[in-house]
C-alpha cells in the first residue's frame, strides 16, 4: 500500500515535469521551454523542423547561479495574444504590425547563495521569428557576471558577421564563413540556415544592460552552440543591476528567404512605444556636407588655410542645398577642439565661422545647419555640455545633432558598447529630445531598435562608411560590400553610410575609390535605409550632373517596403513608396562584383494605373573598373502589368522614379 502510493507519486511528479509551449500566430514557429533536471532549456522549431536544438538558459550573478536546480512556481502559465498596429514617425513603413503570442515562465532556484532567487523567463513566439529575456524581480543592488544563454544550431551554417574582439566602432567587413569557424562575433549575426531557411541574430531594447556578443562553440555531433558573451566593464562586471531589472530582447529572425530578413520589424516590436507624444519637429531628410572634401584632405577639420567650415564655404553649401531640395548642411570641425592643444568646446564657434549668421542664413533659405560634437571618446565632456549646447542649437534653429566618440574607449576606460556607453547614448537621446534635437550618432554601441522609443534617434555609424573609400590602405570598400550590409548591420537600424559619391578621382591613396559605378552609387541612396540620407560628395562634383536629379527626388522615409530580389553578398534590389500620398515609388538595385540581368515585375504599382518610369542604368560598356560613370536615363510609360529588366553592370545598379501620370 505504501509503496503503491510512493509509486503513484512518482509518476505524478514525472508526469508533472515542468514543460511549456508557445506557437506563433500562424503556427509556422513554436518554442518549446522545460525545465532539465533544474536546469531552463528551450528549443525552437519552424514548420515542424528542428531551428534551435535543447539549448540552456540562465545568469551568473556575483554571488551565486541562476539556472542549475530551478522549480516553477506560481499558476500554471497562459499564452497571452497580442495584435495590435502601430504608427512609425518615420521608417521604411508607415505602419507596423505587432502581431504575437506570449508566454511567461516564473522560475525559482531551489538553494542558492545569491542575493536573486527569481528568475522568470518571457517567450515572444512572431510569424517571423522569436524573443525572449530574462525577468529578475526582486529589491537591491546585484552584479550580472555572464549571461548563461545559449543558443545551439542543430547544424553548422554559412554565416556573415563582424569579429567582436578586433573590429573598431563595428566598421568591419561582414565575412562569410561557417559558424563553427567563427571567433566570438558582435550581432546582428546572419546564418543562411538552409538554402530555404535564413536566421538573424541580435538583440532588442537594449537598456541600462552591456551589448551582446556571441562565441561559436562546435559541439561533438555537430551541432553548433552560441554563447553569450555580453561586454564587459574592465573590472569584469557585466551589468550592474539595482531592483527590479528586466534584460533585452535575444532576438532571432527566421525567414525562408534573405529577402524576407529585410521586412521583419519584429525588433522595432520589441522596443517601447514612443516615449515623444508629439514628433512634428522630427524632419526626415537629405542632406549634404562638408565631409567628403574633408576625408579628401581638401579641406581640414582644423581652423587654417584649407579650413572646411567657414562662414563663406558653409554659406555656398547652403545656397546648394536650397537649389536641390537638401533639408541640412553638415560642417564638421566648425568648434574648437580640432588642432594640438585646443580645448573642446560646443559652446563656441572657430572665429572664421559666424554660426549665428550661418544659422540664421540658412534658415531663410528654408535649410537647417547641422551641429557636430566629436568628443574624441570624451563622453562625459558631452555630457557636461550637452545640456546647454543643444538649448544653444535649438535657439538657432539647429535641429540635429551628429555626435562622435573616435577613440579605443569611452572616458579613457570603458568600452562604448558596455553598460557604461549604453547608459552614456541613452542620456544623450533623452536630453537631446528634451530640446527638440534629432540626433546622427557616429561610434555608436549597435542599434537595438530604440528609434521606436526615441524617434528623434534617427541614424547611426557602426558600419564600414563610405569614408573608407576616401583613405583606407586596403583600397576601399569591395563591390560586395553593400550588398552585404542590407542583410547584416542593416538588420539592426538605419546606417549614416553617407552614399553618393559622384567623382571617384583625385585619390590620395593609389587605388582607393568607391569601386563602384555611378549607377550603384544611385541605387545604394535607395537600399541603404537611412531617414537622414546624405549625399556625400563635395557638391562642385554634383553640379550640372544628370544623376543627381534622382536624388534631388528621392524621400527618406517610406509608407511601403518590398524587397524583389535579394541574395547575401551577391545583389538586391529595393522598391519603396514615398508617404504623403504622392503614389511614387522609388527601386534601387545593386550587385556585386557580377554583371547580372534582373527582371523586375511591378505588380506593386496600382492596378489599371499608368506610371512614368525615369530609370537611371548602366550604360551598356559600364564597368566599374574602366567605366565606371557611363550611365543613361531613359523614360519609360508603364502599368502594374509591366515588367522593367534591370541590366546592372560589375559593380554596378539601377535607380528607377516610378511617377504615377494623372
Ligand atoms: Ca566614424
Amino acid at each position: 500500500m505504501t509503496r503503491n502510493i510512493i509509486l503513484a507519486a512518482l509518476l505524478t511528479f514525472a508526469t508533472h515535469a515542468a514543460a511549456w509551449t508557445v506557437g506563433s500566430p500562424s503556427g509556422h514557429i513554436t518554442v518549446n521551454l522545460s525545465l532539465d533536471h533544474g536546469r531552463p532549456t528551450y528549443s525552437v522549431s519552424y514548420l515542424n523542423k528542428p531551428v534551435i536544438a535543447p539549448s540552456t538558459l540562465g545568469m551568473q550573478l556575483a554571488d551565486g547561479t541562476l539556472g542549475q536546480n530551478m522549480v516553477a512556481t506560481g499558476a500554471k502559465p497562459k499564452v497571452v495574444a497580442h495584435d495590435e498596429t502601430w504608427v512609425q514617425p518615420w521608417g521604411e513603413d508607415d505602419t507596423v504590425r505587432n502581431h504575437y503570442n506570449e508566454i511567461t515562465i516564473a522560475l525559482k532556484e531551489r538553494k542558492t547563495t545569491s542575493s536573486r532567487q527569481h528568475m522568470n523567463i518571457i517567450v515572444r513566439a512572431y510569424d517571423d521569428g522569436f524573443a525572449f529575456r530574462y525577468e529578475l524581480p526582486g529589491d537591491g543592488d546585484f552584479q550580472i557576471m555572464d549571461e548563461l544563454t545559449q543558443l545551439r544550431l542543430a547544424h553548422d551554417a554559412p554565416a556573415w558577421s563582424i569579429p567582436s574582439n578586433r573590429t573598431a566602432y563595428f566598421e568591419g567587413i561582414y565575412e562569410r564563413a561557417p559558424l563553427s569557424q567563427k571567433d566570438t562575433v558582435c550581432t546582428p549575426l546572419t546564418i543562411e540556415y538552409a538554402p530555404d531557411l535564413f536566421l538573424a541574430i541580435h538583440e532588442a531594447n537594449l537598456t541600462d544592460y552591456a551589448s551582446i556578443n556571441l562565441t561559436p562553440r562546435p559541439q561533438p555531433d555537430g551541432s553548433v552552440t552560441l554563447l553569450t558573451a555580453l561586454t564587459p566593464w574592465q573590472n569584469h562586471v557585466k551589468v550592474y543591476a539595482t531592483g527590479h531589472t528586466v534584460t533585452p530582447w535575444r532576438t532571432v529572425i527566421i525567414s525562408p528567404t534573405a529577402s524576407d530578413l529585410l521586412l521583419s520589424r519584429m525588433m522595432l516590436n520589441l522596443n517601447e512605444p514612443s516615449r515623444i507624444h508629439d514628433t512634428s519637429w522630427i524632419e526626415p531628410g537629405r542632406y549634404i556636407g562638408i565631409w567628403w572634401s574633408i576625408h579628401k584632405k581638401k579641406n581640414t577639420w582644423e581652423m587654417g588655410p584649407t579650413h572646411g567650415a567657414t562662414t563663406q564655404n558653409v554659406k555656398r553649401y547652403i545656397d546648394f542645398a536650397a537649389k536641390h531640395g537638401f533639408a541640412s548642411v553638415l560642417a564638421e570641425g566648425w568648434n574648437p577642439g580640432w588642432g594640438q592643444g585646443e580645448h573642446i568646446s560646443y559652446l563656441k564657434a572657430y572665429p572664421d565661422f559666424d554660426i549665428q549668421d550661418v544659422c540664421s542664413y540658412a534658415l531663410a533659405q528654408g535649410v537647417r545647419f547641422i551641429g557636430h560634437m566629436e568628443s574624441w571618446g570624451r563622453a562625459a565632456l558631452i555630457e557636461s555640455q550637452m545640456d546647454s549646447a543643444f538649448a544653444w542649437y535649438n535657439s538657432m534653429g539647429i535641429n540635429t545633432v551628429k555626435t562622435g566618440y573616435v577613440g579605443q574607449l569611452l572616458d579613457g576606460k570603458e568600452l562604448a558598447k558596455s553598460q557604461y556607453g549604453i547608459r552614456h547614448y541613452r542620456r544623450v537621446i533623452e536630453c537631446a529630445a528634451r530640446h527638440h534635437i534629432m540626433i546622427d550618432n557616429h561610434e555608436p554601441a549597435m542599434p537595438t531598435g530604440l528609434q521606436r522609443t526615441w524617434p528623434n534617434l534617427m541614424t547611426q555609424e557602426g558600419v564600414r562608411g563610405q569614408e573608407y573609400n576616401a583613405w583606407s590602405a586596403d583600397g576601399g570598400n569591395p563591390p560586395s560590400h553593400t550588398v552585404t550590409l542590407p542583410f547584416t548591420r542593416g538588420l539592426a537600424g538605419p546606417m549614416d553610410f553617407t552614399p553618393a559619391i559622384f567623382n571617384q578621382g583625385d585619390e590620395i591613396v593609389p587605388g582607393t575609390h568607391p569601386h563602384s559605378t555611378l549607377a550603384k552609387q544611385l541605387g545604394e541612396f535607395v537600399v541603404l535605409y537611412s531617414p537622414l540620407q546624405m549625399a556625400a560628395d563635395a557638391i562642385e562634383n554634383y553640379d550640372g550632373q544628370p544623376a543627381l536629379t534622382f536624388i534631388e527626388s528621392c524621400p527618406t522615409t517610406w509608407s511601403r517596403t518590398l524587397v524583389p530580389h535579394g541574395k547575401i553578398g551577391e545583389y538586391i534590389t529595393v522598391a519603396r513608396k514615398e508617404r504623403n500620398g504622392t503614389g511614387r515609388w522609388f527601386v534601387g538595385s545593386i550587385t556585386n562584383e557580377q554583371n547580372r540581368t534582373l527582371t523586375l515585375p511591378l505588380h506593386f504599382l496600382d492596378k489599371g494605373r499608368s506610371y512614368k518610369a525615369v530609370i537611371y542604368e548602366d550604360a551598356a560598356d559600364a564597368d566599374y573598373e574602366s567605366n565606371p560613370y557611363a550611365m543613361t536615363i531613359r523614360q519609360a510609360c508603364v502599368t502594374a502589368d509591366d515588367v522593367i529588366t534591370l541590366r546592372l553592370a560589375r559593380s554596378g545598379g539601377c535607380a528607377i522614379r516610378l511617377e504615377p501620370i494623372e
